[in-house]
């Protein structure tokens, strides 16, 4: 079998391995396995590259491989799990930037013929790639909720310059594929698209994170399916496409999720800055209790509803929570998990750490299912949650997070939240289900709430 034909093999069964990946991901006792079949496509798809006859030296590869495997060790092994998203929006941007520069390296090398495929797939990686950069660069410093991004950079004839933006890149663009000469089109587009990756990155925040993150992860597979056209490679186009389709896939469902449409997210207006000045009036009837008083509400509660949110994932607090549920359904009282689609700081996030702690699947119900029985729970444990339990998402149409469908815990006969202070969510906004009728706050770090809680419970 000639070389050829090795490398053609082994970019299938690496596809293959692919798709199999993806298909395991999909359920979480799965999860782990598809995970581990993805890895092994990379390392085939890698080692398949790495034997193409047209590499000539192997030194500076070598030097990147080691230089990078050792940075992506490092980061692997230190990153929190609550840091992952931003960790995600770091490896969509560094994936839209390596397409930005190979098929720029590429054009600079051996620039395709006028009107090519191949060119318009170069010209297509510099605008991509690089929205895809610049964006996810600026969503990884929302996550990270660094002070100067917290709330968008605000200035008039917002879309309209986002427009001309995007008109000017075409029409270089459109140029640059009439004349592959001029290597500088190339670098003018790049330019361009990457103030358009900040510009449409900018106003877009709260509720609708989740949605542009699911968004720039489709852009930087088809970033990367776009340079596997420049190089001629199998393997980059399969796996790009996977990538560019899981993401609108994911990016659908979360728009269905927050009740959003697509168009609305990226060409949404900025909402007028609603803020910590109102919350002295939200605030006024908050009432505080101890865990031995919460543990008394037990004594005759039948059905409980655990509603999660980052808070627990920051408090690393699934394992405390599974024992509260193991004791509560000893003592006879039914427990059930509302489990936002965004709560928490990515798609599953909170899914996953409940798996980890081995709470079986049928116990996790989503939106619509618990909302149509918390009238008839008696008490809603709302665990480092906010912005998914905040009514004003349905009162308040100016609020960042408008229209976003929510767990309705204050439909329980009492509510308990759990959380440090009376600090806001990732919205940033104040939130009134703090000082509703039915509502005690239990002000404490998560697990050690839960743990006070249940030794309490124990006691009574
Ligand atoms: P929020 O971010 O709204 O609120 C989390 C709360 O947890 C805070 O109010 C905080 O209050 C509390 N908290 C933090 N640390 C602890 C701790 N150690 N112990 C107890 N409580 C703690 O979380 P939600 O899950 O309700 O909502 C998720 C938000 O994130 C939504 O706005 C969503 O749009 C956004 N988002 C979601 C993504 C996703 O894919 N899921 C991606 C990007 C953004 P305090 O400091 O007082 O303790």
């Amino acid at each position: 079998m000639d070389r050829g034909t090795v490398i053609t093999l082994a970019y299938l069964l690496a596809s293959v391995l692919f798709i199999l990946g993806i298909k395991g991901l999909t359920h979480p006792r799965t999860a782990v396995r598809g995970n581990l079949l993805g890895a092994l496509g990379m390392l085939i798809a890698i080692v398949a590259t790495l034997i193409h006859w047209s590499i000539i030296e192997y030194h500076w590869i070598i030097l990147g491989l080691v230089v990078g495997a050792v940075i992506g060790a490092v980061l692997a092994l230190k990153v929190k799990m609550t840091a992952m998203p931003q960790m995600v929006a770091l490896l969509n941007g560094f994936g839209g930037g390596a397409s930005v520069l190979v098929a720029g390296a590429e054009l600079t090398r051996t620039p395709p013929a006028p009107y090519s495929d191949a060119l318009i797939a170069t010209y297509a990686s510099a605008v991509i790639g690089a929205v895809t950069f610049w964006g996810s660069l600026l969503a990884f410093a929302k996550l990270e909720e660094y002070r100067a991004f917290r709330q968008p950079i605000r200035y008039p004839l917002l879309q309209p310059i986002n427009a001309v933006l995007g008109l000017l890149a075409l029409a270089l663009c459109v140029i640059g594929i009439g004349q592959p000469q001029y290597i500088g089109l190339y670098w003018g587009v790049v330019a361009i698209a990457s103030v358009l990756g900040l510009t449409l990155v900018n106003p877009i925040g709260g509720a609708d994170m989740p949605v542009v993150i699911a968004l720039l992860n489709s852009y930087s597979g088809l970033a990367a399916a776009a340079t596997g056209f420049v190089l001629g490679n199998a393997v980059l186009i399969i796996s790009g496409s996977l990538v560019g389709a899981s993401g609108i896939i994911l990016t659908n469902i979360m728009c269905k999720a927050m009740n959003r449409s697509m168009t609305n997210v990226l060409f949404g207006v900025l909402q007028a800055d609603e803020g910590a000045a109102k919350q002295d009036d939200v605030y006024r009837n908050v009432k505080g209790a101890a865990a031995e008083e919460i543990a008394m509400l037990f004594d005759t509660a039948r059905r409980v509803v655990i509603v999660p949110g980052y808070g627990m994932a920051v408090a690393q607090a699934q394992h405390a929570v599974r024992d509260l549920y193991q004791l509560l359904e000893s003592r006879g009282i039914e427990v059930l998990f509302g489990i936002h689609p965004v709560a928490g700081r990515m798609p599953g996030h909170m899914n996953v750490l409940l798996a980890e702690a081995e709470i079986p699947y049928d116990k996790l119900k989503e939106l619509d299912e618990i909302n149509s029985i918390l009238s008839e729970t008696d008490v809603a444990i709302v665990l480092g949650a906010n912005d998914v339990v905040n009514p004003l998402a349905k009162t308040d149409p100016k609020s960042p997070i408008a229209g976003m469908p929510i767990i309705e815990v204050d439909k329980a006969k009492t509510v308990v939240v759990i959380k440090r202070s009376l600090s806001p969510g990732f919205a940033n906004i104040p939130n009134p289900l703090f000082a509703a009728d039915n509502t005690l706050m239990f002000f404490a770090d998560g697990k050690r709430a839960v743990l006070d809680l249940i030794a309490a419970i124990k006691e009574s």
